[in-house]
């Protein structure tokens, strides 16, 4: 298999920033990244989810309350004002904090705004979520950003609505990457948590079918490429939102979760780098509309 970062920047589709992990796009690249992004709305649109909008940043005390920073400590990333530091005042006041860090996955802001809203419903919540995410994890792969754009869906309520969501998602994403004729696989997989108890949480994790992946060849074919993850957090972020069912329980909930650019990436990869020429039944899923 041939570069694909050297030949999507040969072709202008991709511009280098000099920054790895961090590139410009061309409007086909574009263009082709919003249809997929439209094929995924649409079955968010049919299972009636509520879409809501936030920032790629978020408050630190919020991102730490979710758990972030014991468990990826080493993704994450703070935003600091800068400001000249006036001759002969202490190095610290160089820097102004902002309370304020890159939001790592599009879910994270809805657990907040759940608990504010009070009990939940019977039937729970859905939510469609679309957002930058930022992961400090510089690489020169194309497929393995630290700026990138996840389109989510997070299913809150009772265990058992929350497992089927996520069972229904994984055949419905399938179906998706199927109609893209992109081969793909679904695997039992665990996050990156960080040190020594997190290595006890991953494996943990994959033991209890928690995370699963929809994997598709991008860099390579030894190691396809997660281009969609199915994460089942049981109560975790409940517990830490203190967000209930009507009977007192905890509620659980999973997400499902859209990487948009290794998604457009599997596309020319598999399909060619001019979507012009891409095979008609995938063109007509993308460019019907
Ligand atoms: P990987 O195992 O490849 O690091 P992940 O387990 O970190 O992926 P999730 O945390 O489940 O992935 O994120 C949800 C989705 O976001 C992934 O399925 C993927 O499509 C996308 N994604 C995650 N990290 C990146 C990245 N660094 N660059 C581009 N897309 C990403
Ligand atoms: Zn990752």
């Amino acid at each position: 298999m041939s570069d694909l970062r050297t030949e999507l920047v040969e072709a202008g589709l991709l511009f280098p920033t000099g920054v790895d992990g961090v590139l410009g796009r061309s409007a086909m690249f574009e263009t082709v990244l919003e249809q997929v992004n439209k094929a995924v709305s649409g079955w968010g649109r049919e299972a009636k989810a509520e879409a809501v909008h936030f920032p790629p940043v978020m408050s630190r005390t919020q991102l730490e309350r979710n758990g972030y920073l014991k468990s990826f400590p080493q993704l994450a990333a703070e935003l600091h004002g800068c400001i000249t530091p006036p001759p002969g005042s202490e190095p610290d006041a160089a820097v102004s904090q902002t309370g304020l860090m890159m939001v790592p996955a599009a879910c994270y802001p809805i657990y907040p705004m759940l608990a504010s809203r009070g009990a939940l419903a019977a039937d729970g919540a859905l939510f469609d979520i679309y957002s930058w995410c930022f992961r400090h994890e510089p690489s020169i792969e194309p497929a393995r950003l630290q700026s990138f754009r996840m389109h989510e869906y997070v299913r809150v309520g009772r265990p058992s609505d929350v497992a089927a969501f996520r069972e229904s998602w994984m055949k419905m994403a399938a179906e998706i990457y199927q109609s893209l004729r992109l081969p793909h696989e679904l695997i039992v997989s665990n996050d990156a948590f960080f040190g020594r108890s997190g290595r006890l949480m991953a494996s943990s994790q994959r033991e209890r079918n928690l995370k699963f992946e929809l994997v598709v060849p991008v860099n390579n074919e030894r190691e396809p490429t997660a281009c969609c993850s199915f994460n089942y957090a049981e109560a975790h972020f409940t517990e830490a939102w203190d967000i209930r069912m009507s009977d007192g329980s905890h509620a659980h909930s999973a997400c499902v979760g859209f990487g948009m650019e290794r998604t457009t990436l599997a596309l020319f990869r598999h399909h060619g780098l001019d979507p012009e020429r891409w095979p008609a039944d995938v063109r007509s899923v993308l460019f019907q509309s």
